[in-house]
């Protein structure tokens, strides 16, 4: 078997399971080095609310985590994986921008049964219709291949479109609802215990967005989790 990273060899190590304490993973088809580039951030100490990794001397709930309580003041937890360093940046890039669809297996089995232990109704952040056309794929559905998802947001309008072109961005995306509900689907997210699954948790606009749309169709508890953070 070849890694799927690098097209080295792939010996049996299980060091994905070993790392989450999860035996019934099967080996995963990237090699022992490409592996060990991944930070779990299951091991260090992180944000209780976004998952990030903190040090010594920074505040719980970080910062960027208490500024979202004045826009979005319901609970919301996300919890991330990976540590979003050089390997996953490289990874994300030859699995979305790439288009690489069999780099899914890399962490789907991982995704799926964290999935399992949340026992709640699974969301997923959705891509524009358009992006999708062009990759061929939504990134964060392959990754939770396997699971059962609720499909009920769209979205409004091409982010990354909006985020390169428009003056003003990080105002406007930080304020504006990119998410809206899919109206047939409502009423299954009633008195639900949701969560949101998305690839990467940078600025955390999307989930919360995300979120605060799930609340406010009468989810009776929002959580996150994200591959990276
Ligand atoms: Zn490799
Ligand atoms: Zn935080």
């Amino acid at each position: 078997m070849n890694c799927l990273l690098c097209q080295g060899i792939v010996s049996s190590d299980l060091t994905l399971s070993k790392i989450f304490s999860l035996q019934r993973l099967n080996p995963v088809p990237v090699c022992d080095t490409c592996l060990k580039q991944f930070v779990a951030l299951s091991t260090v100490k992180t944000c209780c609310e976004c998952g990030r990794k903190l040090t010594a001397n920074s505040i719980d709930p970080c910062q960027d985590c208490v500024k979202w309580h004045q826009q979005f003041p319901h609970l919301f937890v996300n919890q991330a994986l990976f540590e979003y360093n050089a390997a996953m940046k490289a990874y994300m890039r030859q699995y979305k921008f790439l288009g690489d669809y069999r780099l899914r297996a890399v962490f789907n089995q991982l995704m799926v049964s964290k999935l399992k232990s949340f026992r709640s109704s699974i969301v997923v952040i959705p891509v524009h219709p358009s992006t999708i056309q062009r990759r061929g794929f939504n990134q964060v559905r392959g990754l939770c291949e396997g699971v059962q998802l609720l499909d009920c947001l769209k979205t409004r309008y091409e982010t990354k479109k909006q985020r390169q072109s428009e003056k003003g961005r990080f105002q406007r995306l930080k304020t504006e609802q990119p998410f809206e509900l899919i109206p047939e689907k409502a009423s299954l997210i009633t008195n639900q215990s949701v969560v949101i699954v998305d690839d990467v948790y940078t600025t955390g606009t999307t989930i919360r967005h995300a979120a605060s749309l799930l609340y406010r169709a009468g989810a009776s508890s929002v959580s996150g989790l994200t591959l990276a953070r």
